[in-house]
């Protein structure tokens, strides 16, 4: 790309551009460029009406563009057909629908469900509960200190008990890619079904989830520019069609009688109410975004971002640094401690100094306890971040410990 051009890019976000903050709480929710948000509010300055209703013009407007984000979203991550395509508030409910509708009907006493140590809570959580109900048990796949999950390690936790895999694709402590497609391939020979959460993986790298073998893929909108109460769930077609919905009531049904109802064809049956077409606009708006921006771009910048990152915190001996010493496995997270401060502590100290981290257990309390630490914080960037605010990061970052009352 043209020199320069990232600069330009960074204009559009308004955020970003309103004051002297540094932002690096991206893995959290990134920021929005205008055309997002004008996108959201074009939608509903011109095509506002009940989607999927309505007979009169507004209302197929409000269809159209709903039903064209979908295939925005279906092209943007390799799914055969539009249909694949289940709206959701984000990727919890997009693993909550997958958990309450595939896997409470599928798994069974005695039957296993795999998951890794390293899963967010949204991705534990909702197997915790069908494991819980249908006398499964759960079973987790342990990384080594680096965040990496071995093939020894899946194929000898991953067996013919196996009902379903849910994995993680990226790490949002650790920021490791995980072998998703090759965990695919194994649990598939073993008849197993495989759930990926795609959180962290999205915003960053291209994604075809048939490529990687997912028979389930989540994500959420906010973690990629778009607005926040968007996400997304894709679906194998045999798999969602033989599947009974997640929530019932309006625009999910074909025909109802006082005592019993016929379901819409998917992805319908699976969109009870009113649907959130305003923010669906404002996702398909956030792909042509990050499309026109180019994953080649997004991450040669994180990369170098990274790099300098983790040059930097190399250089401060009080500073532990978890997951690979690589930087190219980090996919623009890092994730550290502080000796003798609490990273509650650490991120109110930046916070004085107007940068933004992470600190806490970032819903992965399993891995907090793995890697030995309560609680941690975390800095992750995004390609509209420079190297001019790692730079301060750093620099005020070097400065908490003599804040907090230890020497200099
Ligand atoms: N999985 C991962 C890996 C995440 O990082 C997150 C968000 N922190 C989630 C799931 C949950 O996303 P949401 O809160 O948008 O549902």
């Amino acid at each position: 790309i043209p020199m320069g051009s990232l600069q330009d890019y960074r204009k559009d976000f308004d955020i970003l551009n309103s004051g002297d903050y540094v932002y690096f709480d991206n893995a959290a929710t990134s920021q929005r460029p205008r055309q997002v948000l004008d996108a959201v509010t074009n939608f509903y300055k011109t095509a506002n009406a009940n989607p999927l209703r309505g007979l009169y013009d507004w209302s197929v407007a409000a269809t159209d563009a709903y039903e064209n984000a979908r295939c925005t979203v279906a092209d943007f991550i390799g799914a055969k057909r539009a249909e694949e395509i289940i709206f959701t508030r984000n990727t919890t409910e997009s693993l909550n629908l997958v958990a309450y509708s595939y896997g409470l009907e599928n798994v069974h006493e005695e039957d296993e469900i795999v998951v890794s140590v390293m899963e967010h809570h949204s991705n534990l959580l909702p197997w915790q509960m069908v494991a819980r109900k249908n006398g499964a048990k759960l079973v987790f796949l342990e990384p080594d200190e680096e965040g990496i999950i071995s093939k020894e390690e899946y194929e000898s936790k991953i067996t013919d008990k196996t009902k379903i895999v849910a994995i993680g694709h990226v790490s949002n402590v650790m920021g490791i890619t995980n072998p998703v497609k090759e965990i695919a391939e194994y649990a598939h020979s073993k008849g197993a079904i495989v759930v990926v959460d795609g959180a962290q993986s999205t915003p960053h790298m291209p994604v075809n989830v048939q490529e990687i073998g997912a028979d389930f893929f989540a994500l959420s909108g906010h973690k990629m520019l778009a607005p926040m109460g968007i996400g997304a769930l894709y679906g194998r077609y045999e798999l969602l069609e033989k599947m009974q919905p997640f929530l019932t009531g309006g625009e999910m049904i074909e025909y109802v009688t006082r005592t019993d109802a016929t379901y819409a064809e998917i992805p319908h049956k699976f969109e009870a109410g009113t649907v959130n077409a305003g923010d669906a606009v404002g996702l398909a708006a956030a792909i042509e975004y990050i499309k026109n921006v180019g994953f080649d771009t997004i991450e040669e910048q994180e990369l170098k971002l990274t790099k300098k990152l983790m040059e930097g915190l190399a250089k401060m001996p009080y500073i532990k640094v978890y997951g690979s010493k690589d930087y190219r496995k980090h996919c623009g997270i890092v994730t550290f401690t502080m000796e003798g401060v609490h990273p509650h502590d650490m991120s109110s100290v930046l916070n004085d100094d107007h940068v933004c981290i992470r600190a806490g257990h970032h819903c992965a309390q399993p891995l907090m306890q793995f890697i030995g630490a309560g609680s941690t914080a975390r800095a992750s960037v995004y390609f509209y971040n420079t190297e001019e605010e790692v730079d301060i990061f750093l620099d005020k970052l070097s400065k908490v410990r003599e804040v907090m009352g230890y020497g200099a």
